[in-house]
């Protein structure tokens, strides 16, 4: 079997389509124009690069984008100090604090201050609560990403086996707990797991975001499953140049999924589609009006 590969950039692009046609109708109907505010510290090359797809995006969909930079020794009290204001000013609905954050500053501190309502990352305590109790909050971009690539890919996922492999709080939980609301029968598997192979040739569904090269090997794939590569990582070729690829040894497990997400092209490019989506959320539900179709 050669599986069809799921085009994570094609349904990012039909997705920011919608988000962009969404603005409109806000703009015109409520004169309400979505605003989305970015924290970067630091120079980290990595987190300013996404930071600039993100501000591009944004502004492309035609919300607001507000970027702040600040310095690598900046304090916690004055970055606490600058996202109370953001959640003070009326024209920012969503606020996105770029992770990781230097050593001396509490993360947890910082994602804690952010108003949930405002929390378009999902990352807040109250928005896990709601998200494990089935309540409306923000829901992680990434995860929420994937959820809706399996829901165009098979419709209805109710009663399948899924795995996630991989148990960080802002991929594998909340990849799992969106599973297990839409009716799956969810595994967790982690660094601990005793057989992974076994594990995820168990499952319909495999959703891998370790972070570990290729570590799920194609022939560990169920005949048939859809595989959700979350993995982004860059490794050294035999010329000396680099290469980005996932947590799926993708060719193998190809040749036995119905359906893969490719490593570039496939999850990345939903997760900042689906941040935009959030923010028109967080707008529309900061003015009790009910989201444009
Ligand atoms: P993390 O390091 O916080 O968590 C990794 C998880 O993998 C841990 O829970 C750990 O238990 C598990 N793990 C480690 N080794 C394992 C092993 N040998 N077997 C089974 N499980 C093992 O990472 P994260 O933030 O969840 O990110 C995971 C990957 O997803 C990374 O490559 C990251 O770059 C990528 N990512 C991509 C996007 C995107 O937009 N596509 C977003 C977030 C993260």
């Amino acid at each position: 079997m050669s599986a069809s590969i799921i085009d994570g950039k094609a349904f990012a692009a039909n997705l920011k389509e919608k988000i962009a046609g969404k603005v409109k109708i806000l703009k015109e109907k409520y004169d309400l124009t979505p605003g989305l505010a970015v924290v970067l510290v630091g120079e980290d090359p990595a987190s300013q690069v996404y930071v600039r797809n993100k501000n591009k995006s944004t502004k492309a969909a035609g919300m607001n984008s507000f970027e702040y930079l600040m310095d690598d020794d900046v304090s916690e009290e004055e970055l606490i100090k600058k996202v109370n204001e953001l959640n003070n000013d009326p024209n920012v609905h969503g606020i996105l604090v770029q992770l990781p954050l230097p050593e001396h500053i509490n993360e947890a501190a910082v994602i804690e201050t952010i108003t949930p309502e405002k929390d378009v990352d999902g990352f807040h305590v109250i928005n896990s609560g709601l998200l494990a109790t089935g309540g409306k909050g923000m829901v992680p971009c990434t995860p929420l990403g994937c959820i809706m690539m399996l829901k165009d890919q098979l419709g209805n996922l109710s009663g399948l086996d899924a795995v996630v492999v991989g148990r960080s709080n802002i991929v594998g939980k909340p990849m799992a707990q969106l599973l297990l609301n839409e009716s799956c029968t969810v595994t967790i598997a982690h660094s601990r797991t005793k057989d992974l192979p076994d594990v995820v040739g168990r499952a319909d569904i495999v959703v891998a975001a370790v972070g570990v090269p290729e570590l799920v090997k194609g022939n560990w794939i169920k005949k048939g499953a859809t595989v959700i590569d979350v993995g982004i990582n860059r490794i050294q070729k035999n010329d000396g140049k680099t290469k980005l690829v996932g947590d799926v040894e993708f060719a193998v497990a190809a040749e036995r999924a119905a359906a893969i997400t490719p490593v570039p092209g496939g999850v990345g490019p939903m997760t900042i589609a689906v941040l935009l989506q959030n923010t028109v959320t967080a707008a529309c539900r900061s003015m009790g009006i009910d989201e444009p179709n």
